[in-house]
């Protein structure tokens, strides 16, 4: 492996995956009859990220290995931020990762009626109480760390009171904030979370599923873990930071003595130069920072398949990073290595040109076309070959020209003879300049018609071999050249009055108006990838390429250039 991929295994071994014991051992115990059932729970408040991609190949992975079953629940219990575009594109992101919920797609406001007969339940066994603090006032009382809560001077209302009060609730008499449902456990509990935790709330909001039907909505925690039992959910795997809710999670389900889930901590994905949060991501969206949450610099599932991220390369990268306890930060690196492996297999190779000089070969017949064979994929034998044209007049990248070049540069220079994949050796025979800026407008060269192919039979070698196309035959194309979306590693992190947001990267996007590419590459289907050749990997945008203005969004270069870069810093 020549890329730097971070310090994380680029091994395509079976990463250390601690969720994988727990489950042999239950399964040892003959715990749930051999049954597993896990679920991926999204929030319908934005969209899918690579971090959520962690937790659905967890979640579908862990079903899949076990002959399980992973449902897909939005757990939609707070109207207010939640959208039904959202639940959309959820669906989309899970599918084309290439999970499949099959008949159980859920929601937790299904287990509206449910839940709040659960509630009821915990109120006749004086395990929860209507209090009539306000939101201050409960944040107060509640305590520190250091110091217990108080008890709320509600707490012993008595059960037809707090029926009365909850029905009523529900019915919406009372404004927002009037009252809430809370759990009555214990105000000095080291654990805040079990310091009579709210249960419900009244939110006079409108729900995308139940309309105008409830006045009051339950929070995240009562919700959850009631979900995942009704759902007979074993192992209910989340993120790290619900690790001090597993208490309370287990607290509800063994008051009302219902099917029992264990709950599962792991260490969330981080990634170094970007941003996770949904909250952020949006911020980015909404101030136009971006051009939508599919932006190709985007780390949404959705950004990344414009992009040309392959589910393939996610599901591999997923995997290796593997599941751990402890938060870490994977390098950007080792996700585009595992991109590069997967698309280095299968994305066939073309030929396109991002700054073009126009090249003339003087000793080729003006009126003659040649259609050359050229190969697909060297790595992929049964991609077989394609015809490309080949004529008088081509475009090479003005790069790989050099008037005065430096040792070591083995591309064309005058005088010097290079090979041009797939067709013939040309050697520089002039340099034509513009009298005004001095710019070279063109080169003049000739070919040796006996190296047809890209060889030749005197065994005479060449060391530099350059890409074309022909410039009667190619199409004009838009390619936009990405970079990372932040200059820096951990741009999420805000400290001494600094936003996230100052930290994008100014040339994030390039965008290149003048390409040339060959003409095959008319026929590429939206979204498809290919790797130009000696560039990197591109793939035609989905969103705004079509017959008359080819667009290509540049999904990764060949090598990691990003290291290098930091190192010369560095140094
Ligand atoms: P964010 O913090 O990005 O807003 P969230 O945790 O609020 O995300 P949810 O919709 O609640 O988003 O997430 C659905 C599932 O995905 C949860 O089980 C959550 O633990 C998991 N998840 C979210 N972010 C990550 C991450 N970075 N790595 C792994 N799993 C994640
Ligand atoms: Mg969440």
């Amino acid at each position: 492996m020549k890329e730097s991929s971070g310090q994380v295994s680029a091994e395509p071994v079976l990463a250390p995956n601690f969720i994988r014991n727990i489950i042999d051992n239950d399964l040892g115990l003959s715990k749930n009859n051999g049954r597993i059932m896990t679920r991926f729970p999204p929030e319908p408040n934005g969209y899918l990220h690579i971090g959520h991609a962690k937790s659905i190949c967890l979640n579908f992975g862990l079903a899949e290995e076990y002959s399980g079953l992973c449902n897909l629940r939005f757990d939609d219990t707070n109207p207010s931020k939640e959208e039904v575009e959202y639940v959309d594109s959820i669906k989309e992101d899970v599918k084309w990762l290439g999970f499949d919920w099959g008949n159980r797609l859920y929601y937790a406001s299904d287990y509206f009626d449910k839940l709040y007969e659960y509630a009821m339940s915990l109120i006749k066994k004086e395990k929860a109480f209507v209090c009539s603090l306000n939101a201050e006032e409960i944040r107060k009382y509640r305590g520190t760390l250091k110091e217990p809560g108080i008890e709320s001077p509600y707490r012993n209302r008595t059960v037809e009171e707090n029926i009365n009060l909850f029905e009523r609730m529900k019915n919406g008499e009372f404004a927002n904030g009037a009252h809430v449902l809370r759990a009555k456990i214990d105000m000095s509990s080291p654990n805040l979370n079990m310091r009579d935790p709210v249960l419900y709330r009244i939110l006079h909001a409108d729900h995308h599923r139940t309309g105008s039907n409830w006045r009051i909505y339950p929070m995240y925690d009562f919700a959850h873990g009631l979900s995942d039992s009704i759902e007979g959910v074993t192992h209910s795997v989340c993120t790290l930071e619900f690790e001090d809710h597993r208490p309370l999670y287990d607290w509800i389900l063994d008051e009302l003595n219902v099917f029992h889930p264990k709950q599962i901590e792991f260490a969330r994905l981080n990634l170094n130069y970007t941003v996770m949060s949904k909250r952020k991501l949006l911020e980015l969206v909404e101030g136009g920072f971006v051009s939508g949450w599919d932006d190709p610099r985007m780390p949404s599932l959705s950004g990344l398949r414009r992009r040309g991220y392959t589910p393939e390369a996610i599901r591999t990268f997923c995997e290796r990073i593997g599941v751990a306890k402890s938060n870490s930060v994977v390098d950007m690196a080792l996700l585009e290595f595992c991109l590069r492996e997967d698309l280095n297999k299968r994305s066939p190779r073309v030929m396109a040109v991002l700054d073009p000089l126009k090249v003339v070969i003087d000793n080729y017949p003006k009126e003659i076309v040649e259609e050359l064979d050229a190969i697909n994929n060297p790595e992929d034998s049964s991609m077989g070959t394609r015809k490309i044209p080949f004529s008088r007049e081509i475009y090479i990248e003005r790069e790989d020209f050099r008037e005065d070049p430096p040792k070591k540069f083995f591309r064309l220079s005058p005088g010097r003879e290079v090979r041009l994949k797939s067709a013939y050796y040309i050697t520089c025979v002039n340099v034509i300049k513009d009298e005004n800026t001095g710019e070279i407008t063109q080169l003049h060269c000739t070919y040796d018609p006996k190296t047809r192919g890209g060889s030749s039979d005197d065994g005479r070698k060449v060391k530099g071999t350059l890409h074309w196309v022909s410039a009667a035959h190619c199409m004009d194309a838009e390619v936009r050249l990405y970079d990372r979306l932040f200059t820096k590693e951990n741009p999420a992190v805000e400290k001494d009055g600094h936003n996230f947001k100052e930290f994008i990267n100014p040339k994030s996007l390039e965008i290149l108006k003048s390409c040339k590419v060959e003409p095959g590459l008319l026929k590429a289907l939206p979204g498809s990838i290919f790797q130009f050749e000696r560039l990197g990997y591109f793939c035609v945008d989905s969103k705004e390429s079509s017959k008359n203005s080819l667009v290509f969004n540049r999904t990764v270069t060949l090598r990691d250039s990003w290291s290098k870069i930091e190192n010369k810093q560095k140094q």
